[in-house]
């Protein structure tokens, strides 16, 4: 197998592949392009620009995820990194990808406004229910406003009697 040769210019599209390999430091399962906060990325000679809207202002991880973008784009080879944050339009739980919604469901944690579809579909936005991460069962109860972080709220399952973590939508 002849490999590639891998140019040392970092692209924009390297970039995103890059930022893809980022996670969110609150939702583990995530990566930052996934959450959907990353939202432009322009490379400039050796220098990328990242923009970046919070998912909830003032949430802690953002100093972390700035970092976290900063050196694994410098590892890849950016000379400089430029990191800017967009607070208009806000982040909003829509701006998560479907794909990335059912690795949440899977790691434990309902999706923001999502329900497990039952006749093939995809997920699907449902505004009210929040449907058990396990057995997908609507019928569930909320423990509390705020789980491990302020994102996400507690809820228990009625019929598993599972508790779980439930990701708010905003
Ligand atoms: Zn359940």
């Amino acid at each position: 197998v002849v490999n590639a040769v891998v140019s040392a210019a970092l692209d924009a599209a390297r970039a995103w592949q890059v930022l893809d390999g980022v996670l969110d430091p609150e939702v583990p399962v995530l990566s930052v392009v996934e959450l959907g906060i990353v939202r432009d990325v322009a490379v400039d000679g050796g220098c990328v620009h990242v923009t970046l809207t919070p998912t909830y202002s003032g949430c802690p991880a953002t100093e972390a995820i700035e970092a976290a973008v900063v050196q694994a784009l410098r590892e890849a080879g950016a000379a400089e990194v430029r990191v800017q944050t967009r607070l208009a339009p806000a982040w909003t739980t829509d701006w998560i990808a479907p794909a990335a919604a059912e690795k949440l469901r899977r790691y434990g944690i309902a999706p923001p406004h999502l329900v497990a579809a039952t006749d093939g579909q995809p997920l699907r936005f449902h505004p009210r229910s929040v449907a058990c991460p396990r057995c997908a069962s609507a019928r569930t109860q909320r423990l509390s406003a705020f789980g491990a972080t302020a994102c996400k709220a507690l809820y228990r399952c009625l019929d598993c009697l599972e508790p779980f973590e439930h990701f708010k939508a905003i």
